[in-house]
Formats: C-alpha cells, structure tokens, sequence
C-alpha cells in the first residue's frame, strides 16, 4: 500500500498517518519530521532549512526531493509508505512520479484531506506534541490523559515555533499557492480521493479505512 496524505497544515496528515503506520505496519515518511529532526541535530541541511521553516515558508525542493529519494529506497519500503507532507509543490510532484518509476513502486492512492481555515487555525494553535516520541495532542480535540505529558510514553508536550499565529497564517498562504495545484494533478492522475478532514478523528479515520479497504488489492 503506497499512499499520499495531501491537505493543509493542521488537517490531520501525522494524525491517521501515525494510526495506519499501527494498523497497516508501514512506515510514515514525514519530511516536516526528518527537517526538524534535522534541525536538532544541527546538521548543516537543519540549519537551511531552519530559516525557511521559522517562516513558515517551503525547503527548497532539492533539499526535499534528496531526502524522499533516499528514504525510498529502504528496505522498509518495499511494504509500502505512508507520505505525510510530501509533496507540497508541483515539481516535487514530478521529482516524485520520476523517482518511484524507477523504483518500480507506483502510488495507490492520495487521499486528500479537507478542512476549512478557521478548523486549521484553531487545530494548529492547540497542537501540542510530544518531545520523546512525536505523538501529536490537542488540547481541546485529542487532549492527553494526564496535562502536558504523552499518554503513550510520559514524555513532555510542547508547542512547535511555527504554530503561533502569525506563521500559522502564512503556511496556510503558501498552501493555497504551491500545494493545493496539487489536488488537480492526482485527480488528472486518477488516483486522488477526497476526505472529509472536518469529521471527529476516529471518523476520518473510519473513512479512510473504508477507502484503503474496498479500493485496493
Ligand atoms: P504540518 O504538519 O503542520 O503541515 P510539517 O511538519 O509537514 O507541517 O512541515 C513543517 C515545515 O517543514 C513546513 O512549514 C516547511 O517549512 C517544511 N517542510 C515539510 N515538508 C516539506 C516539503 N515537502 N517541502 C518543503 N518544505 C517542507
Ligand atoms: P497535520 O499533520 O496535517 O499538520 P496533525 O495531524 O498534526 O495535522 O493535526 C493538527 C492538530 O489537530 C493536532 O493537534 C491534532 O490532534 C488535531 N486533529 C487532527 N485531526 C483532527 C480532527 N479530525 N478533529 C479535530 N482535531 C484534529
Ligand atoms: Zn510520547
């Protein structure tokens, strides 16, 4: 099963992405978690792309693009993936189709999740994660058992730089500019299915379900 979430910041991409890694046994590739994993290390690619993510503008594709291709090719792969915020331009689109025609691994599907800007704002100012093992929270949709700790391994909460609101609204400018485009060429590719993203989690989730199950072999 090789699969895309494709929707704004916030519509819940690492939600049901972290839900069918369980349930499915296929990695997430998230390329927003391998650039902040990035810029804790301090790694010379972190410290690029730290400039453009505090703004909450886009990595440069080349930066991207390099870490998807090589992240592809693991073995864990060959299962299947689950691609959580890549792509998020058209060339990266491209870069995308090209590398998994060489690998042999074409997509099944892009799920396209939907969620109106008032949801995604209030979403992202809630979103609280955690520091030990990158669940996501929210403190008002999916709040922890116990305030500011991980129900699942007691690390601490916090609030990521880029969701206060005034580069909340930039990212959510710079989907509608680069990424949204992205919808026409999945559908032109007869591949995309749109997701109620407004739904409670477990519904999404139920939908998404229903999808993976009665669409693919
Ligand atoms: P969200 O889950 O809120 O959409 P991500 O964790 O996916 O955010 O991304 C955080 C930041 O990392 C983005 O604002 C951007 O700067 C950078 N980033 C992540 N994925 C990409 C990508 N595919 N292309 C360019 N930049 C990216
Ligand atoms: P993305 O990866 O697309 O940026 P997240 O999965 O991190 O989005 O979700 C953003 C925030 O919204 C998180 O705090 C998460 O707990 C919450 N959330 C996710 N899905 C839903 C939903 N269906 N309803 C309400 N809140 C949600
Ligand atoms: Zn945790």
């Amino acid at each position: 099963m090789r699969i895309i979430l494709l929707g704004p910041p916030g519509c819940g991409k690492g939600t049901q992405a972290k839900m069918m890694v369980e349930k499915f046994g296929i990695p997430q590739i998230s390329t927003g978690d391998i650039l902040r994993g990035a810029v804790k290390e301090g790694s010379p690619m972190g410290k690029e792309a730290k400039k453009y993510m505090d703004g909450g503008l886009l990595v440069p594709d080349e930066v991207v693009v390099g870490i998807v291709r090589e992240r592809l090719q693991n073995k864990d792969c060959a299962s299947g993936f689950i691609l959580d915020g890549f792509p998020r331009t058209l060339p990266q689109a491209d870069a995308l189709t090209e590398v998994l025609k060489e690998l042999q691994l074409p997509l099944d599907r892009v799920l396209s999740l939907t969620v109106d800007n008032q949801a995604l704002i209030e979403r992202l100012s809630g979103r609280r994660t955690c520091r030990e093992c990158g669940r996501g929270y929210h403190i008002k949709f999916d709040p922890p058992k116990k305030p500011d700790f991980c129900d699942a391994c007691g690390g601490s909460l916090f609030q990521r730089d880029d969701d206060k609101e005034e580069t909340i609204r930039e990212r959510l400018t710079v989907y509608e500019n680069q990424t949204a485009p992205l919808i026409a060429y999945y559908r032109e590719a007869g591949i995309l299915a749109v997701i109620d993203g407004m739904k409670k989690i477990p519904e999404v989730q139920k939908e998404i379900d229903r999808l993976l199950g009665g669409g693919l072999d």
